[in-house]
């Protein structure tokens, strides 16, 4: 029954806004003695029953690299989302906040990280179709842990489902995505080569230089980014190969993280 997962709103004490994201507000809580992180999903803008029949499948997935989804509220409306709290918010501000302070040795582990879960959903045949830096978020020990998996399934606001609608995540889409809507775990392959090119730019926006349809428009013309500064040639391989143009040419996540792994080895 769905009854495991729930939460009842009595359990859960609520204090001040950490942010707001797309899918509603986000609240700082408490859950007995675990501090969490409520997401308040926008009534309206999600499919709440098919919602709710997926949080069960989402809430079997466990792994130290996924941000934890506790439980759910889905009683009444709007719906609660609990998850783990992550000290240091979302990656992107993580990055831009220490810009320049960075070691080497830190950039690769947070690749490592994310390589780490994505390796894990992938063999769980699980898809993120959202993965970017925006999407993962940084615990008080800088452990680096993926959010928001699977969740833009339930979105209905078109303009962030179509890939011509104006918040879809273009610099993150492989080309097939774009033209196809066909998502895979070597679509997310595709997407973690652009977060490996964030962590290396320190959270800059992906071709920023660029609109939408000029990314697309480029990545048509087999354009890629630009190996960022102070990233080594081995990394920027890794990324170059995750944006092969045919899904079947890129590297599986867990030959990624094989990859990654020999290179933090290297003296
Ligand atoms: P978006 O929908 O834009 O991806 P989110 O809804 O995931 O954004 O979250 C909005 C903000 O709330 C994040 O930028 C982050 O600062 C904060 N936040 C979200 N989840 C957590 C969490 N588990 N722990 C701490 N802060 C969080």
């Amino acid at each position: 029954s769905s009854d495991k997962w729930e939460i009842h709103p009595d359990e859960l004490i609520l204090r001040e806004e950490l942010g707001s994201g797309q899918f509603g507000l986000v609240l700082k809580g408490s859950w007995h003695d675990r501090q969490v992180a409520v997401k308040t999903l926008r009534e309206g803008f999600m499919s709440e029953e098919e919602f709710k029949e997926e949080a069960k499948v989402m809430m079997k997935l466990c792994h130290e690299k996924l941000v934890k989804l506790c439980g759910v509220v889905t009683q009444r409306s709007p719906i609660y989302l609990v998850f783990e709290f992550m000290e240091n918010g979302c990656l992107t501000d993580f990055l831009r906040g220490k810009k320049g302070c960075l070691s080497q040795e830190v950039l690769l582990e947070m690749c490592l990280d994310v390589s780490e879960g994505m390796a894990y959903l992938e063999s769980s045949n699980f898809i993120h179709r959202d993965l970017a830096a925006r999407n993962c978020l940084v615990s008080d020990d800088n452990v680096v842990k993926i959010a928001d998996f699977g969740m833009t399934r339930f979105v209905l606001d078109d303009q962030y489902t179509s890939s011509h609608g104006s918040k879809f995540p273009v610099r993150w889409s492989s080309p097939e995505v774009i033209k196809f809507g066909k998502y895979s775990s070597k679509s997310d392959v595709w997407s973690f080569g652009v977060l490996m090119w964030e962590v290396y730019s320190e959270g800059r926006v992906p071709y920023d230089n660029r609109t939408n349809a000029e990314v697309v428009e480029a990545l048509n013309a087999r354009l890629r980014l630009l190996r960022p500064r102070v990233c080594p040639q081995s990394v920027y391989e890794l990324m170059q190969w995750s944006w092969k143009e045919k899904p079947e040419d890129r590297p599986s996540f867990a030959l990624l993280l094989h990859e990654l792994a020999c290179l933090e080895q290297e003296p």
